[in-house]
């Protein structure tokens, strides 16, 4: 069983309330316009929501990863969109310079992450290594006091908007996992520029772009962790990452279970609304259900991260499993949002096809589904 605390449940009536104040207006405008929502990043950084995981002595608010995640998840259940950016920027740059960073790093690249000032985001994917990212290509040859980087990133979020990356390049090409090395770059490096901006189904709004490396200058002093020790950094994050992520699904389908159930008292057929059927009830019954179920294991995988993390330790299947459902559920929820809504939810402009759209993607980003399940099988078989 998990109480949420004082703090946790604060943070939710927090961002509730912002959420309904200054993104559930713009949203649909958003997704159709594709439009990036910058100006909220200083009021997301006002909120102490973007150092949310991480010491207020570098300009966080310090609640946590559970309330990482809630905010994550009412974000989500106004705009998608924000709530992808959101977590590119607050942990999977900002919490990874916090965790891996040196003291330099930290006051360097922080302050200004967690203001809202700048924006962050990962660069990991490449076109060629998406599921494989061992097998990514971009070259690292260190010369003197800097390292020439080369190469190509793919579907990066927040890519074009991005002041600070964690991008993660190969400092020897023959070594495996062990010639990975990660970097902060500054999209102000020389040799730093943005390829194709993608145009996306679902998600829009939130900017996913190709990051072109063309003798790229990064100091040797911007390497985050050791050198070939991408891996590690990688390996270590993947746990906080997915259990972070696993929170936008919730908010997708709590959004998309509040638009199915007001339809259902609205909407009339044959005489009586349409929630009267207990055909239309069986399937509010399943959303609300199966809803429930994933907020729980999300929380207490989130809950479980965070304890094994402060002992050195990874909840890898925990966190692979919350994110695993709580991705496919989103789907299934959303999907059921349409059918309930009939005709009407098969229109380009309605919400809950909206809500269909971008609830793929969590299936398919931060690693996939059977990546997720392969991961989870693994460690349950364990080794010969
Ligand atoms: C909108 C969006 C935002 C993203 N944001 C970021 C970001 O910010 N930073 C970043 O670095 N990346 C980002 N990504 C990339 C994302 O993490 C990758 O798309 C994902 O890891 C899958 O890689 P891929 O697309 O190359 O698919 P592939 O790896 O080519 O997979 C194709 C299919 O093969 C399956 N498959 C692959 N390997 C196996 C296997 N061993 N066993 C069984 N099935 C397998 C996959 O599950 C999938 O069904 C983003 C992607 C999208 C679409």
């Amino acid at each position: 069983m998990i109480e949420l605390s004082e703090a946790q449940q604060l943070i939710r009536r927090t961002v509730r309330n912002f959420a309904a104040a200054e993104i559930e207006p713009i949203a649909d405008r958003m997704d159709r316009e594709d439009e990036w929502p910058g100006h909220l990043w200083p009021m997301l950084g006002e909120l102490g929501l973007l150092g949310v995981t991480i010491e207020e002595r570098y300009g966080g608010s310090d609640a946590g990863l559970l309330a990482g995640v809630i905010a994550t998840e009412e974000l989500a259940r106004a705009s998608a969109s924000v709530a992808l950016s959101y977590g590119a920027h607050a942990n999977l740059c900002a919490n990874n310079i916090a965790t891996n960073g040196s003291e330099a790093q930290k006051e360097r690249y922080l302050p200004g992450l967690c203001s809202g000032a700048e924006v962050g985001a990962l660069a990991l994917t490449e076109p060629e290594a998406g599921s494989d990212a061992v097998g990514i290509r971009t070259t690292a040859a260190r010369e003197g006091d800097v390292y020439r980087l080369n190469g190509t990133k793919m579907f990066i979020t927040n890519g074009s908007e991005a002041d600070t990356l964690v991008l993660y390049a190969k400092t020897d090409p023959d070594a495996g996992s062990r010639g990975i090395t990660a970097f902060i770059v500054e999209s102000s490096f020389d040799g730093f520029s943005v390829g194709q901006k993608l145009d996306k189904v679902g998600h829009r709004g939130s900017p996913t772009a190709e990051l072109l490396l063309e003798d790229c200058l990064v100091p040797v002093g911007n390497v985050l962790g050791r050198e070939g020790g991408g891996a590690a950094v990688m390996m270590q994050g993947l746990a906080v990452e997915r259990a972070f992520l696993a929170g936008e699904p919730l908010g997708i389908a709590q959004a998309a279970l509040d638009a199915a159930v007001a339809y259902a008292r609205e909407r009339r057929q044959f005489g009586q609304r349409i929630g009267d059927f207990q055909l239309i009830q069986a399937m509010l019954a399943d959303m609300y259900t199966e809803l429930e179920a994933a907020r729980w294991l999300v929380y207490r995988a989130a809950s479980v991260v965070e304890q094994r993390a402060a002992q050195g330790e990874r909840a890898n299947k925990e966190a692979a499993s919350a994110i695993l459902y709580s991705a496919e559920m989103s789907s299934r929820v959303a999907d059921k949002a349409v059918q309930i809504h009939g005709g009407y939810g098969y229109m380009s402009e309605s919400r809950v096809a909206r809500y269909v759209r971008d609830a793929k993607l969590l299936e398919i980003g931060a690693g996939t589904s059977e990546i997720r399940r392969l991961l989870i099988g693994r460690e349950l078989v364990g080794p010969e």
